[in-house]
């Protein structure tokens, strides 16, 4: 073989390479644990946090459009950035649109970054996510997982700081007044955060803080905000 010719195929070897290397970090893609277990958590990393880059989307698979205004605003609002996983979520609609409410509310003053609505969100490593919280995630086990209905959101950053150990960053404590803020039938019924957090904002289950100690202690990494019901809530002030 002449010598170009074994340049070409060298060539072609590197570029077919190149090309498996790039699907391969589509496929992979920054997925990470929900609630509690934060050893691989990827916090809106630069360049990934609302290009919503999936396999599907690379292949040509048609995009679905947001199924309202709200969604869309929510998907261009500059101060927010979501996982792959959670953007997709979004796109296909299954996200309770109070969730989207209240998420825009946040967006007005702070920048977040949401890892998981229903995709990509786990309990527990290994364990598939389904309509219950499985045994052995506090004393929650067996209550309904609002993530599973697209009625459930987690915060881990808020202006480019992890939830995880700054509960006292008055940024990080504002997510909380504003929730405090909304409207009761607005308001998420399910609001969890780190101890010190839940602490220093010293709201009460009437408006749909969650203080139980083992819950507070698995959300020492992130803001869970959730609606329990599909319609209302349980919010009594
Ligand atoms: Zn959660």
């Amino acid at each position: 073989m002449s010598v170009v010719g074994r340049i070409a195929r060298i060539t072609i070897a590197l570029g077919i390479s190149a090309v498996l290397c790039v699907f391969a970090v589509l496929a992979i893609g920054p997925r990470h644990l929900g609630d509690g277990l934060s050893a691989e958590d990827v916090r809106c990393p630069e360049g990934l946090d609302d290009t919503g880059i999936s396999l599907g989307r690379f292949f040509g698979e048609k995009d679905e459009e947001p199924v309202s205004g709200e969604v869309r605003a929510l998907l261009e609002d500059p101060n927010f950035g979501a996982s792959p996983a959670a953007v997709e979520d979004l796109r296909a609609g299954i996200v309770d649109e109070r969730i989207v409410g209240a998420l825009r509310a946040i967006t007005e003053e702070h920048r977040i970054c949401v890892d998981a609505f229903k995709e990509g969100h786990y309990f527990l490593p290994g364990v598939e996510d389904g309509p219950f919280i499985p045994d052995g995630y506090g004393e929650a086990g067996g209550l309904p997982n609002t993530h599973y209905h697209g009625r459930a959101a987690d915060i881990w950053d808020v202006d480019g700081k992890p939830v995880e150990g700054n509960g006292g960053d008055p940024d990080v404590r504002d997510v909380g007044w504003i929730l405090a803020g909304l409207q009761r039938d607005e308001r998420p019924d399910q609001i969890i955060g780190p101890p010190g957090w839940t602490e220093a904002l010293d709201r009460s289950p009437e408006e749909g803080w969650i203080l139980e100690k083992d819950q507070t202690e698995l959300h020492k990494d992130h803001i869970h905000m959730g609606f329990r019901e599909e319609n209302g809530t349980k919010n009594q002030k």
